[in-house]
């Protein structure tokens, strides 16, 4: 791989012709149509907000270097940004007239407010640039070794720029679109940002069945996202058709996973609907995201519950008695093993070697107090499993 380093540009030659697509939220060019300054595979434009965007300009201001820049060279006198996207997005948004900045009495100037001596100022800013020149896989490994430097990659910002090409694009058009629509109703059970590909890494998650990796690589040259836009499709459909309530507790959920593990159920949401509000307000449920697959499930396994146990206070109590009475009686204080025949039929455990167990299982309406409480030793209280 072959590196240049340029020191005669300045923003004024990189921003000349600087064309910003408000609509995407991207830079796309710039000196004079030499520069892709987005590039398919780059993350979105992530310094729109009145502070890393300002304070780029105020590094200029004040001659702060700005840091290095790195461009791919991609054909005869043409170039990709690799790093450097943000910051030069910044500044030619500044020069169009996209934001403002504040000037020494607190009022917002924007470019072509300020004084013809400033403006120049930040024209005239030289700027320090690498450009590489080489085979694609050794450009890749350049890009995850520089990117470890400044706000690091996203796993899924990496893959896309691995696997550039029009799957990308159109995956990224559809999952990493702020402006679309359905980015609200997906956030109610996505967690992350749109901007740093979590959507898309989601999607891709799911219908790849957690092999993004292959999945990416297997539909590198896909001309169209048809599989993965109706997977995703199917599996929030889903979600909103059988919990029709939104909880907090739902964004983030593994809805992958319970896809393909529950969607071939049939579900009442109206009955869903008043388990879920039953189980929310019970004060025994202590893991509220749990609820989601329990219900799923058939409402069986109350490991996902993590349901509150006896206090201690209680477990001795009834320990005290059960030990009494055993005693008395020549049998052991584990029920369970007093109707056994084995040698454990008489063993008194040690109030550590048991555990507490409800009655009546909790799932089957059992209280967690003193009268539904019974201590089993060890092996028999494991054995019962179900709360
Ligand atoms: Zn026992």
């Amino acid at each position: 791989m072959k590196t240049i380093l340029k020191t005669n540009l300045t923003v004024k030659d990189i921003t000349d012709g600087f064309v910003y697509n408000e609509y995407e939220g991207k830079g796309l060019f710039g000196w004079s149509g030499r520069l892709t300054i987005q590039p398919e595979y780059q993350r979105n434009y992530i310094y729109a907000d009145g502070k890393k965007d300002v304070a780029v300009i105020d590094s200029i201001l004040k001659g702060y270097p700005l840091g290095l820049l790195y461009f791919v060279k991609v054909g005869e006198d043409k170039y990709e940004v690799l790093d450097g996207q943000q910051r030069i997005t910044s500044f030619g948004r500044f020069i169009t007239n996209k934001f403002a900045i504040k000037d020494d009495n607190g009022m917002e100037q924007y470019f072509d407010g300020l004084d013809n001596e400033i403006q120049d100022k930040i024209y005239n800013t030289p700027l320090t640039i690498y450009i590489c020149e080489g085979e694609e896989p050794e450009i890749k490994k350049w890009f995850e070794i520089i990117n470890i430097a400044g706000v690091p990659l996203k796993n899924q910002e990496l893959l896309n720029s691995i696997y550039s090409g029009k799957f990308v694009t159109l995956a990224r058009e559809e999952f990493s679109n702020p402006q679309n629509a359905y980015i609200q109703k997906w956030s109610a059970y996505i967690r992350g940002d749109v901007n740093r590909q979590d959507f898309l890494e989601t999607a891709l998650r799911w219908v790849s069945k957690d092999n993004i990796d292959n999945y990416m690589s297997k539909h590198r040259t896909d001309e169209n996202i048809n599989e993965l836009k109706s997977y995703f499709n199917s599996v929030i459909d889903w979600i909103s058709s059988v919990f029709v309530d939104v909880k907090p507790e739902m964004r983030g959920l593994d809805w992958g996973r319970l896809y393909e593990t529950y969607h071939k159920n049939s579900y009442n949401p109206t009955d869903v609907s008043n388990k879920l509000s039953e189980l929310y307000s019970d004060p025994f449920v202590k893991d509220t995201k749990g609820i989601f697959e329990y219900i799923l499930g058939g409402c069986k396994d109350t490991k996902l519950l993590n349901i509150r146990l006896f206090d201690e206070n209680v477990t001795r109590v009834k320990y005290e008695m059960q030990t009494k009475n055993a005693k008395e009686k020549e049998i052991s204080n584990c029920p369970l093993c007093a109707i056994g025949d084995n040698n454990n039929k008489t063993r008194i455990w040690e109030f550590k070697e048991m555990d507490a167990d409800h009655v009546t299982a909790w799932s089957k309406g059992g209280a967690t107090d003193i009268d539904n409480c019974e201590m089993l030793c060890q092996t028999h209280n494991r054995a019962k499993g179900n709360r």
